[in-house]
């Protein structure tokens, strides 16, 4: 009736106005965060699954919060993307990974792993006619070899694209940097795209694997997967591996390479290095 919808309405009016009041502050917050050094990242091994050596690490953004703690991307990602806040954001990552990787190659002490940094770009960043300049003055005043930098594009970043999109992901290859294709199985695969876009490599979403164990018939999907990714002629990284078993079936099937809980939690730059100076494999 229309009283109940009056009363419906009344009574969401406030909690909407403090959602938006929320979200207002914490756009602010967002914004003097970026300039004020308090992201931070945090960098996840990808493990080759034969040796067990580390073959990269992915680049995690958090955001040391003065009193909430650390917030997650996914409670920060988001707005930013919406208020366009995320080409600053990303352009803090890009530099504060590459420079890391820099210093993880002349520390005498971590030199001796061979090892790429990934870093995950949105959907703005291939908007924008600059982040190709961007990428290239990263790299060179770190002084490093463009295929140390592995992008990670979400499907859907990518499969919505149009001319500028192309244009910067043809000019990103002609860089010379590694291009992958972020959470496959997710949303729109298709053959064609993996065929078209000029990507090296795709990365399996972990919810193709959480079923393995449970149901009969997940084996052999996941090998399908990974004919279908090879049959493209891309390389294939697994998220998401919780467990020993999971890691040995996948390399069983051919998959040599492997990020998740198992290996390792998205760990600091401190304690990374400590590991990078002490651990042989993972
Ligand atoms: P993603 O790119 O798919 O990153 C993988 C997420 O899965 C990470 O969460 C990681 O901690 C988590 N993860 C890794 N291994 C396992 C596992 O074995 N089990 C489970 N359950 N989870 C695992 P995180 O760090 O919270 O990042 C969430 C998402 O936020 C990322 O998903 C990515 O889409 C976005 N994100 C993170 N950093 C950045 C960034 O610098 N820029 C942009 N544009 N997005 C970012
Ligand atoms: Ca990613
Ligand atoms: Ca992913
Ligand atoms: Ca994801």
């Amino acid at each position: 009736s229309k009283a109940e919808g009056r009363g419906r309405l009344k009574s969401f009016q406030p909690a909407m106005l403090h959602a938006r009041q929320l979200r207002n502050q914490l756009v602010n917050e967002l914004k003097e965060a970026i300039a004020g050094n308090q992201l931070v990242l945090f960098y996840q091994p990808i493990v080759r699954l034969d040796t067990r050596e580390i073959e990269g690490v992915e680049a995690l953004v958090r955001w040391n919060h003065p009193t909430r703690g650390m917030v997650m991307p996914d409670e920060f990602i988001p707005i930013a993307e919406e208020t366009g806040l995320i080409s600053e954001l990303g352009g803090w990552v890009l530099c504060t990974a590459v420079e890391q990787l820099q210093r993880w190659r002349n520390d005498p002490l971590t030199a001796h792993h061979n090892f790429n940094m990934r870093i995950n770009v949105s959907a703005a960043d291939l908007q924008r006619l600059e982040f190709v300049e961007d990428v290239r003055d990263a790299l060179s005043t770190a002084k490093l070899d463009p295929t140390l930098l592995v992008l990670e594009l979400t499907e859907s970043a990518v499969i919505q694209g149009n001319d500028l999109d192309r244009y910067t992901l043809s000019s990103l290859e002609r860089l010379g940097v590694g291009m992958e294709i972020d959470d496959f199985g997710t949303g729109y695969s298709s053959i064609d795209y993996l065929r078209r876009l000029p990507v090296h490599a795709v990365k399996v979403d972990r919810s193709l694997l959480s079923a393995l164990g449970s149901d009969p018939a997940q084996p052999a999907l996941l090998a399908a997967v990974l004919q279908l990714i090879r049959a493209c002629g891309l390389g294939a990284v697994w998220e998401g591996i919780e467990t020993e078993d999971q890691a040995r079936y996948l390399l069983g099937i051919g998959c040599t390479s492997g990020q998740g809980y198992y290996f390792s939690r998205p760990l600091s730059e401190e304690v990374l290095t400590e590991q990078l100076r002490h651990h042989k494999t993972w």
